[in-house]
């Protein structure tokens, strides 16, 4: 039975509870920053920072309207960075969870490849090539513990439990707010154990909010572009003729 979680925006609040919940639990350091006009702090992920609260302003119909998205690895089903990788020692996916996990051993790999690989533009390199992301909070989940950014949350935006009954809570929260928000949906549920639910078009929230709104061509419901399917077939030729050579 794999762990899903279930992101309602509509309720967040933006408070950051999350982002510096993450930031503790995985020991992380802040980073510096400056005054960018926003309160979108740091600018964006990084090898240090595994989820970030999106500020976005937008109008709409005449009215401003100030929509955040608190971003995060979407625990892909079927994971393009680690079909990309090919090697479970540096990308697993957790079985009893499905939480999709990097080890320091992704250092191994081509850290660009997998970064390009994402249809969320969601892994981060460090100087030396590893790479970092949300983990799940394996650590705490497999000690029958919610994750640290869902226990903090306290707008009752994040929840977090069995995928099948987080798609049912959201399915159910998506009935509710299609009264009030006539453009609410529900994000990938299909191909994602990361469920977002807004009020308004996905890409007001992020430009990577939705596979499909991607620049590249996402080939939904694999997940893969025709270059990582390319790059899959070929991938046993390419390690044959490097041991060749
Ligand atoms: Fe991998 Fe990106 Fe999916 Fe996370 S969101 S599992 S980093 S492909
Ligand atoms: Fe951070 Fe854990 Fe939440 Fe992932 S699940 S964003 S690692 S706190
Ligand atoms: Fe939004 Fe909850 Fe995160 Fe606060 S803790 S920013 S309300 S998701």
């Amino acid at each position: 039975m794999s762990k899903s979680f279930f992101i309602d925006t509509t309720l967040c609040t933006a408070c950051r509870g999350c982002q510096v919940a993450c930031k503790q639990w995985h020991d992380l350091p802040g980073e510096k920053t400056v005054n960018r006009g926003s309160y979108q702090n740091p600018a964006d992920l990084s090898f240090q920072t595994y989820k970030l609260v999106r500020f976005n302003e937008k109008t709409i119909n005449g009215k401003l309207h100030w929509l955040f998205f608190p971003d995060q690895c979407r625990h892909c089903i079927e994971a393009p960075c680690l079909e990309t990788a090919g090697d479970p020692e540096a990308i697993f996916k957790d079985r009893a969870t499905g939480a999709v996990i990097y080890t320091a051993n992704t250092k191994k790999l081509d850290a660009d490849e997998i970064i390009e690989s994402c249809p969320y533009n969601i892994p981060r390199k460090a100087k030396d090539g590893t790479l970092a992301k949300c983990d799940m909070c394996l650590d705490r989940v497999q000690n029958g513990l919610d994750p640290a950014c869902v226990k903090t949350c306290p707008a009752g935006a994040m929840h977090f439990g069995e995928s099948s009954e987080m798609l049912a809570l959201a399915k159910n929260r998506l009935g509710k707010v299609k009264k009030k928000f006539p453009k609410a949906s529900i994000l990938d549920s299909d191909l994602v154990q990361t469920i977002y639910l807004t009020a308004y078009d996905p890409e007001f929230y992020s430009k990577y909010a939705v596979a499909s709104v991607r620049d590249k061509g996402i080939m939904a419901p694999g997940l893969l572009t025709r270059q990582q399917v390319l790059h899959k077939m070929l991938k046993p030729f390419i390690a044959a003729a490097k041991e060749l050579v």
